[in-house]
């Protein structure tokens, strides 16, 4: 049967028309990823429990509350298209409430598996991605059992960022330091390490991704503090850390940006460390360094747009600015080849990222 021309025309417009796309979490990675979104003409709004969340001076629309409030969830969802997070740290619960009225990508399934550092080193191992060695810790005799991973670090299971949650311990008359057992843990054993990189990635449906070159990180207080690209490693390490990043984003039935962060020891060996389901802070230098950057590819397979050949243009530093490490750079005047970015947060705090810079070649 012909279908009727008016249907066609319904179709187009409703292909034509930009979704308006909601964020869960209103930190600096909510801030570029609103950013981007205006480029591309998308409307933002940032769901976030804080009410001096700084992605709200970025995005057009604002909903502040608890996000298990079913009230705040309706209010956002009323808002928006669809959806997607710049934290993986939520509740499944959340996001699988927002998914039965709005498309929520990556898949809260998917956040499920990563945001646990258990069930994301399972799906690691069992598709022969070498991690660190690890246990499982649920008290003190469990650690002792597992003495051939210490040194080690203790970290718990969900929540952690930035080094948060995470003990050191050096060997057995170490663990008497106040560990709450009620939380669940992991011993990981420590990598002699020789470097850090990560590997950013977009994916757009089957076989279909952009894939940003390995970035090298340095970390101070295990905080993130310097990205750079090129990353200086061997060419056996760079095809390893790509392969084993599209295999995982093709393994997920992905869709977005995502980061897989990866230790080097100093036999040069490579493990992963973690997957970030979502935009990474070590992909702050694709702003400038490429003609697409992570966020604008996330927004564009996030919200269906189309997939463009992403090209790095010059090699980058970035380097975050943490604590107060941002006065120097407010209302300073910079050379035509470093970008400052500050996140407008509302308060200045010790170990907390409060900007960064890029500088470009
Ligand atoms: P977070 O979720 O806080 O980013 P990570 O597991 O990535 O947690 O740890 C933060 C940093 O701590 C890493 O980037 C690395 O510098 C250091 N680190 C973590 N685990 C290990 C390990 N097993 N061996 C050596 N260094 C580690
Ligand atoms: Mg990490």
């Amino acid at each position: 049967m012909e279908k009727p021309t008016v249907k066609i025309c319904k179709e187009k417009t409703l292909i034509m028309k930009k979704p308006i796309l909601g964020i869960i979490g209103g930190g600096q990675l909510g801030c570029l990823l609103s950013v981007a979104a205006k480029k591309l003409e998308i409307k933002t709004v940032i769901f976030s429990d804080d009410p001096v969340a700084p992605a709200q001076h970025f995005a057009d629309n604002f909903i502040c509350g608890d996000y298990k409030d079913k009230k705040n969830i309706n209010n956002f969802t009323n808002l928006v298209d669809r959806v997607t997070y710049e934290f993986e740290n939520i509740p499944f619960d959340i996001l699988d409430t927002i998914q039965k009225s709005k498309n929520v990508i990556p898949k809260p399934e998917i956040n499920k598996l990563i945001q646990n550092r258990i069930t994301e080193k399972e799906f690691l191992n069992s598709n022969k991605i070498k991690t660190t060695e690890y246990a499982v810790i649920k008290n003190k005799n469990d650690i002792i059992k597992n003495e051939k991973l210490l040194p080690g670090l203790l970290k718990t299971t969900t929540l952690g960022y930035d080094g948060k949650g995470q003990y050191k311990i050096h060997n057995i008359n170490d663990i008497d330091i106040n560990i709450d057992f009620s939380k669940e843990y992991i011993l990981e054993k420590i990598v002699d390490l020789q470097k850090e990189i990560s590997v950013v990635i977009t994916r757009f449906g089957k076989n279909q991704y952009e894939i940003y070159n390995p970035i090298e990180n340095i970390h101070e207080n295990q905080i993130l503090k310097y990205s750079i690209i090129p990353a200086v490693i061997s060419n056996d390490i760079k095809n390893q850390a790509i392969k084993w990043a599209e295999y995982i984003v093709e393994n997920l039935d992905y869709t977005g940006t995502l980061c897989v962060e990866y230790f080097i020891d100093k036999n040069n060996k490579i493990y992963a460390n973690e997957i970030a389901p979502r935009v990474h802070n070590s992909g702050h230098l694709t702003i400038n360094a490429y003609n697409i950057s992570q966020f604008e590819n996330h927004v564009r397979a996030v919200c269906n747009l189309d997939q463009i050949e992403t090209r790095q243009l010059h090699n980058a530093q970035m380097i975050n600015l943490i604590g107060e490490d941002i006065l120097e750079y407010r209302n300073k005047k910079l050379d035509k080849n470093i970008f400052f970015y500050d996140y407008l947060k509302k308060e200045i705090k010790n170990m907390r990222k409060m900007g960064h810079v890029t500088i470009i070649e």
